[in-house]
């Protein structure tokens, strides 16, 4: 790939090659091969901000261990699952999005950035084992989850997940499991996929470029962007723009100035992992294993004990703890972001935002202040034998939450993904970070469904996107299309190497 190729005067620009604007590209292309489009990056390499491997947790979120996506219980004693049945539909598209592209031969290897991993919950104490017998009871009532299972049973939690019960005292547990979990280098994939792209015609992929303005022009979008490797600016105009710089959007959104995203703030929120490379304590745990929300932790918080593979290395991953931070980016942010993306029209929420989140505020305050024991003692709620020289502190990425006036009145903290449109649909950016990268091909056709619907509407492209997501206009929700669902779904599972 030549890192400065750049085609003059595209269809369309996207910022960034996160697993966002990588899957866009790629669908668009897929899509109308004539399309011309252009990718520009800011570090030296695809990939390196939060859908890097390092800098998330890679759990193919499918609602089945999160247990945030499942929080209360109805006045009958009942679960409410359906925002699990939901997140489960939308990673359905990116596994089948993903498969047809292992399928197609536009990428290889896919265990290099899908593995199966079994999904467990877990928890403790009655009330909790009590909640979670609820929870599977709703969950395996669905098809999406009918092949969950659930032990109060030691032994049984031991052989699923034997770190859990080692040294673990006589308190009631329980926990859930279902082995069509997976595990996602999301880094990986971006990579694949704007590989390919970068080598179909019309097509360019440009690292090292940052964009610093966006001006609107007759003919769409007219961007600066520095070569960062001689600091010149060089300038390039397109119809429609994507804005998918992670924590990097907020800050050009607001250059591109569109009515549409006055008021809208950020938050950024660090992360920090345990990681544990000892291959005695790696290789007895297989599982992504998620538990109950610490008091005031905000839902993307939960914390969970995970097996990662990155570059085909196994290793054991616990957090995330958050961090304090001004910065947007984890490798190219500045300490002047934060302060910097303050601006008249969103000073008043980001206000209300502190005083209406004080839980928040301290939960912030008591995570910048822990120790390496009180993160122990955290882990220990999982891994009750856990030795502190096991595990070592670094750094993940950073998410920067949305934050946006409710009815015009006090802001809120959005946790989930914002994406900004304007009125004419030339342009559109992508905000906040949850459920993240593994809905990231939903979200992205969203933005095609919206911005390019001419590409769905004609029968070829009809042919293609149902090539493409074979379930896109089929509800697999309903019990009636279940079989539907499973043959697609076992499908993308052999293609993808996850059977
Ligand atoms: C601690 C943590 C754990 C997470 N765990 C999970 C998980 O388990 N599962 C999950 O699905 N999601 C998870 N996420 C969320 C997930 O990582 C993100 O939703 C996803 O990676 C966002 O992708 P993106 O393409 O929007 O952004 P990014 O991957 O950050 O890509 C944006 C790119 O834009 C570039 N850029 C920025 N500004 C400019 C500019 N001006 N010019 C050119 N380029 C620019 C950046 O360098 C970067 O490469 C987690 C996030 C964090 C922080």
């Amino acid at each position: 790939m030549n890192a400065s190729f750049s085609i003059p005067n595209p269809d369309v620009i996207l910022i960034g090659s996160g697993v966002m604007s990588a899957n866009l590209a790629a669908l668009l292309k897929c899509l109308d091969p004539r399309l011309k489009i252009q990718v520009y990056e800011a570090t030296e390499e695809i990939a390196q901000e939060a859908s890097n491997g390092w800098n998330n947790a890679g759990t193919g979120h499918a609602g089945i261990c999160e247990l945030s996506y499942t929080p209360f219980r109805e006045p009958d004693g009942s679960v409410k699952v359906d925002n699990a049945v939901k997140i489960f539909e939308q990673f359905e598209q990116s596994r089948q999005f993903w498969s047809y592209a292992v399928a197609s031969g536009m990428v290889d290897k896919p265990s290099e950035f899908i593995n199966p991993v079994p999904h467990l919950s877990f928890v403790h104490g009655t009330e909790q084992v009590d909640f979670l017998e609820a929870r599977h009871a709703g969950m395996a009532a669905h098809h999406f989850f009918s092949e969950m299972e659930y032990t109060t049973d030691r032994t049984t939690i031991a052989s699923w997940a034997p770190l859990l019960t080692e040294g673990r005292g006589d308190v009631p547990i329980a926990a859930t499991k279902m082995d069509g979990g997976t595990d996602v280098n999301f880094g990986a994939i971006s990579r694949k996929l704007l590989l390919w792209l970068a080598a179909q015609e019309g097509c360019g992929v440009a690292t090292g470029h940052r964009v610093v303005d966006l001006e609107r022009v007759l003919a769409g979008w007219r961007l600066s962007i520095r070569d960062l490797a001689t600091g010149e600016i060089r300038h390039n105009t397109a119809k429609f723009v994507f804005i998918g710089a992670g924590g990097g959007s907020l800050p050009l959104l607001q250059k591109a100035g569109i009515p549409e995203a006055r008021g809208l703030g950020g938050f950024p929120i660090g992360g920090q992992w345990l990681i544990c490379e000892n291959p005695d304590i790696v290789t007895r745990h297989q599982a992504k294993v998620y538990g109950q929300a610490l008091a005031a932790a905000p839902t993307m918080a939960v914390p969970h004990l995970d097996t990662r593979v990155l570059d085909g290395k196994k290793t054991l991953l616990f957090g995330p703890f958050a961090a304090w931070t001004t910065k947007f980016l984890h490798r190219k942010g500045r300490w002047s972001d934060l302060p910097v993306s303050i601006k008249p029209d969103n000073l008043a929420t980001l206000v209300k935002i502190g005083l209406t989140n004080i839980d928040l505020v301290k939960y912030l305050v008591q995570q910048g202040t822990q120790s390496m024991a009180d993160r122990m003692e955290v882990l220990h709620v999982f891994y009750p034998a856990a030795q502190a020289e096991d595990w070592k502190l670094i750094d993940a990425g950073i998410r920067v939450q949305a934050i946006k006036k409710t009815d015009g009145e006090a802001g809120i903290v959005h946790y989930g993904t914002e994406v900004v449109t304007d009125a004419g649909r030339t342009i559109s950016a992508l905000l906040g970070a949850s459920p993240g990268a593994s809905v990231s091909v939903h979200i992205v056709f969203e933005v095609i469904k919206q911005c390019f619907p001419h590409l769905l509407q004609s029968l070829k492209g009809r042919d293609r996107i149902k090539a493409m997501i074979p379930t896109y206009d089929v509800d697999i929700k309903r019990a009636e299309n279940a079989a539907f669902f499973r043959e697609v779904h076992q499908k993308a599972s052999e293609t993808l190497g996850l059977s």
